[in-house]
């Protein structure tokens, strides 16, 4: 398991900014070095162990990028077009049966070797053919067109993936494309959540009159395995310390990270602080972000803790923002930035300066075709309904005090936090 120092997340300051407390997390957790071997199918998500070198060529072989006409350098036309008599065929898989001889063209398909002795091909598109049959090439192709050399693509030796990069599906094509079958990657990070509430029922269970249905659990373990992790549903913990305290250690040792929601305000019946404090260490921190409040970060027993709010729209920015980059560094993965798009902001709002805040926003055409962001009309941290029917969130950094219609502003797509 991750072993962490008791005040390995202890932070000083009054209010953290998001970029310090991500600096702070990716700095102290340390990354877990368990290699497993996995088939290529079931690569995708996974992050990878080993650096990858090009073990050939890609493409492995010089070819055609067209159907059409092979043609050594010294038949190429040059200011008139040339009639040449066919001479073979080469198709994809396949190779020439003989040198095509001087003044002649071969048919040649895509991806169809190329003769050594031809170093251009013609599209079929652009011959035509005579009455004598020969096939009537145009002036003017340069030399080396529509062939792909060998390596163009990725040279052999060429380090093609790194240590650290979490497979997509187009990372997983190019190690096909190497012809491996199994790859080395970091095992899943094993991560612990936990709800906090006496006012939660699980889904399935009965609802008092005065219960909701626990959200949050669900949203974080969904959003936990896109990120790759194995997950252990604990259910939901009572708002009293003794028995919160012993859910946490019951799965300190076994797991990578713990994550709770819920309980870490500073209201009486807040107990998640006072419960790590009796088992391990806990700091909270207030982070200079909305929707927020603090965040909570402990360890027990050598395990990283962290406590995020329980209003959903809270939990699910502090999720993006301080849970993604712990587990990321976690699994050892080589850090993905959040990089909001530039986009027009079709509404105003004012914020406090010092202060990140995040907008649940649509994206529209407006009139001119531009796309531009328009703000969910209401704004309470609770409201699910915000999260569901808008497409992301529109990042307004800590100097910006208004934004106003017109203005650009930030916006970062739910397709790509996870
Ligand atoms: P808390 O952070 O525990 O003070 O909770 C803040 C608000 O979020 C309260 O209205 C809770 O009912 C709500 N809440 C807490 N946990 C959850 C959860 N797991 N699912 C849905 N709502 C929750
Ligand atoms: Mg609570």
């Amino acid at each position: 398991m991750a072993q962490l120092s008791d005040d390995c997340f202890a932070f000083g300051g009054p209010m953290m900014s998001v970029d310090e407390a991500v600096g702070l997390i990716t700095a102290r957790v340390n990354a877990i070095a368990d290699i497993e071997t996995v088939a290529l199918v079931d690569a995708d998500g996974r992050v990878l162990a080993r650096d990858i070198a090009a073990p050939l060529p890609l493409p492995p072989f010089t070819n055609s990028a067209v159907d059409g006409y092979a043609v050594r350098d010294a038949d190429l036309p040059q200011q008139e077009e040339r009639a040449l008599p066919l001479d073979g065929r080469i198709q994809a898989g396949g190779s020439a049966q003989a040198p095509i001889k001087p003044g002649h063209t071969a048919r040649i398909f895509t991806g169809a070797p190329m003769p050594p002795e031809a170093g251009t091909v013609f599209m079929q598109e652009d011959v035509r053919i005579d009455d004598a049959g020969n096939i009537v090439l145009p002036a003017g192709l340069k030399r080396g067109a529509n062939v792909r050399p060998a390596g163009e693509d990725i040279p052999e030796g060429h380090l093609a993936l790194r240590a650290g990069q979490r497979l997509l599906p187009q990372h997983v094509a190019l190690t096909a494309a190497f012809g491996l079958t199994r790859l080395d990657v970091i095992r899943r990070i094993r991560v612990a959540v936990f709800s906090t509430g006496d006012e939660l029922a699980s889904p399935g269970e009965p609802r008092a009159p005065s219960q909701l249905y626990d959200s949050n659990r669900f949203m974080l373990m969904a959003m936990l395995r896109r990120l790759g992790c194995e997950v252990s549903d604990l259910g939901i913990l009572r708002d009293e310390r003794a028995s919160l305290a012993d859910g946490l250690k019951q799965v300190a040792g076994s797991h990578d990270l713990i994550l709770t929601t819920g309980g870490v305000s500073t209201g009486e019946e807040d107990h998640v602080k006072a419960a790590v404090e009796s088992i391990g260490s806990l700091v909270l921190w207030r982070m200079a972000i909305k929707p927020g409040r603090p965040v909570a970060m402990g360890i027990i027993d050598g395990t990283p803790l962290i406590g995020l709010p329980g209003n959903p729209v809270a939990s699910f920015v502090t999720f993006v923002h301080v849970v993604r980059p712990t587990v990321l560094a976690l699994a050892g993965g080589l850090p993905e930035p959040l990089l909001p798009i530039p986009i027009r902001a079709a509404f105003s709002y004012g914020k406090k300066i010092g202060r990140r805040e995040y907008v649940r926003a649509t994206l529209r055409r407006g009139e001119d075709g531009a796309l531009e962001a328009v703000k969910f009309p209401r704004e309470g941290a609770g409201l699910l309904s915000s999260l569901v029917e808008t497409d992301g969130l529109v990042e307004l950094g800590e100097d910006i005090k208004r934004v106003e219609p017109g203005e650009s502003v930030g916006f970062l797509s739910y397709a790509d936090l996870l």
